[in-house]
């Protein structure tokens, strides 16, 4: 292939932001781009495009005190025994013998990882052996592992295209598999929790690619090395497949089953419009979660800088910079092993969830789709009927006759309390919002998304914050320590991180009750309230960012825990026990706004 991996677009201005250095000759665009969710930084996806880019400022080698990328040993356990012939026992063996280090530079890892890992690859094993057993059936031939990472690559040029590019390369992250004349190739991408089933069209496209054209490139560049100008050998695909697959439960999903010819249409229409919009936008600036491994961070104006947020000390030795929201607080807070295995490694076990949670959560989605549809008249929710919203299923959301009627009369305490009730057309109503900052002593990037922020009555913003709860709201706990959203919520309008004037805005809390409502307000220009907003916060954000071994702390939330089967600890906890139901008073912090980051 000689021409760009994906048509032009606007001509890039050729000018790096403020902070960056390096080479723009080579795009290599992961087919994980083709998520473009909605929140994605502009300038960040364009530089992450770019490997020969890097941060100008050097920063210490930074400590990783246990295995942080989830996916990590099954990749390992499998190359040793599909590329090297190791018995599964024999790496098994190993893997635990060692702690995952395998006699290497890597930390340890923690102990629940190392059973997931054993677990995940066996799963694994048995998926590929059934469906070539399906494939033999069907009278396919045998596909065999291949060990070289699979790139789609243009002919180097000499001279920089309209994006500055001399080179483009398309990879995809999973194993790969072909049969022996190369006319089937396999695609197989493993996910920490159930296999994904929400992958768009570009991303599924962009899969399917490199598994019908990519090559096996033995020289796979690292970090900003260049590559080896590329050799050519046309692939003879006929047949391209992916399959996903999900650790966590062991299924199997599906990606993509296409022609060579097919997979190129598809990419044509869904993955290369949204890549060239991926390489070309350099000025856009949109903080947020792309801020954790953003190259131009050192040099961003538009992300708002908030020394000493909590009054957090840094960790030493410095780790690698991380994102903090206030689920993570709460996941840590409750149970440190927790926190390093759903909110660090993505793990998931898919329990079923609490019936409360998912009452929330329905509650949530009605309120952000009434909240979200009508900008311009008459606002809010007094008036609209409640009946309508009440068939759940239809919404996705499988409630119990008890928590249906629970959730609709929670609808109809709102109608009264809805924040927007009466509100100014030409106000800004912003929903379920991204809003974040930077602290930079801690190199932590602090994420929050509330409920509802909208202006009021020229230049302040209310932050509102609603919750679904069993129990009318409790008095013997302060409201901030029971609701630490609260807390981030002053502490981020106190900092003015909305561009709000602290003095003209306040936090809203909504206390959502089947036959009672609770409203507070917090004021973030009142010292006392941003003082004990800091207070806990770095009650609960200190331990999180110090921790080194993320140890289990077994207790009632090993009940409905997502990763028990995988923590001998928890395992032995609910064994001892007899099973309590969950008491909480209220339906547990708000699912991330974003689905995870993960392959
Ligand atoms: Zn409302």
């Amino acid at each position: 292939m000689s021409s760009p991996l994906f048509p032009p677009a606007a001509r890039d201005s050729g000018a790096l932001p403020d902070g960056v250095v390096g080479e723009p000759w080579l795009l290599r665009v992961s087919s994980r781009i083709a998520r473009d969710p909605h929140d994605a930084c502009p300038t960040a996806t364009h530089l992450a495009v770019r490997p020969l880019l890097a941060a100008a400022a050097t920063r210490p080698y930074p400590a990783v005190p246990v295995q942080d990328f989830g996916l990590g040993l099954l990749m390992r356990c499998l190359d040793f025994i599909e590329h090297h012939n190791r018995a599964p026992e024999d790496v098994f063996a190993e893997l635990h013998r060692t702690a995952g280090t395998f006699g290497g530079r890597d930390p340890a890892a923690h102990p629940a990882l190392l059973r997931w890992t054993t677990e995940a690859v066996t799963g694994f094993l048995a998926a590929r052996t059934a469906q070539q057993a399906r494939d033999r059936d069907a009278g396919l031939p045998p596909t065999r592992p291949e060990a070289g990472e699979w790139v789609v690559r243009t002919q180097r040029s000499e001279d920089p295209d309209h994006r500055g590019a001399r080179q483009y390369e398309l990879t995809a992250w999973g194993r790969r598999y072909a049969s022996d004349d190369g006319r089937l190739r396999d695609l197989w991408v493993p996910s920490p929790g159930r296999p994904r089933t929400d992958r768009p069209d570009a991303e599924k496209a962009a899969l399917a690619n490199v598994a019908a054209f990519g090559e096996p490139l033995h020289n796979a560049p690292r970090g900003r090395r260049a590559p080896a100008p590329n050799r050519t050998a046309p692939q003879n695909t006929e047949r391209a497949r992916v399959f996903g697959y999900g650790g966590g439960t062991g299924g199997v999903h599906p990606v993509a089953d296409w022609t060579a010819a097919e997979a190129k249409r598809r990419f044509t229409e869904y993955t290369a419009p949204v890549f060239a919009r991926a390489a070309a936008d350099t000025t856009t600036r949109r903080p947020g979660p792309d801020c954790v491994t953003c190259k131009a961070l050192d040099g961003c104006t538009t992300v708002r800088r908030v020394p000493n947020l909590w009054g957090g000390t840094s960790a030493v030795p410095p780790r690698k910079r991380r994102s903090v929201s206030v689920w993570d607080l709460r996941v840590h807070a409750t149970c440190p092993a927790q926190y390093h295995l759903t909110r660090q490694l993505h793990l998931d076990a898919l329990v079923p969830e609490h019936p409360g949670a998912v009452r929330g959560r329905a509650v949530d989605a009605v309120l952000n789709r009434r909240h979200s549809a009508d900008t311009r008249g008459p606002r809010g929710c007094r008036d609209l009927p409640v009946a309508a919203d009440t068939a759940w299923s239809a919404e996705g959301y499988e409630l119990t006759p008890r928590t249906a009627a629970e959730a609709t009369a929670m609808l109809g305490q709102h109608r009264a309390l809805c924040p927007l009730n009466g509100l100014h057309a030409d106000e800004e109503v912003r929903v379920q919002p991204t809003v974040s900052c930077y602290v930079p002593e801690l190199d932590v990037v602090v994420l929050a998304v509330p409920d509802l922020l909208f202006t009021r009555d020229a230049g302040g913003w209310v932050w509102h914050e609603t919750k679904t709860a069993s129990q009318p709201l409790r008095g013997d706990v302060p409201l901030m320590r029971a609701y630490p959203q609260l807390a981030l919520g002053v502490l981020m309008l106190a900092a003015g991180t909305t561009g709000a004037d602290p003095r003209r805005s306040w936090v809203e809390f909504e206390l959502l009750h089947p036959t009672d409502a609770a409203w507070e307000r917090l004021d973030p220009g009142h010292g006392p309230v941003v003082d004990e907003a800091r207070d806990v916060i770095a009650s609960l954000a200190e331990p999180l960012l110090h921790d080194t071994t993320y140890a289990p702390r077994p207790g009632r939330e090993c009940h409905g825990c997502a990763v028990r089967k995988w923590c001998v600890e928890g395992e032995a906890h609910v064994a001892r026990r007899i099973p309590t139901a969950r008491t909480a008073d209220d339906d547990g912090p708000h699912a991330p706004a974003r689905p995870e980051p993960t392959p």
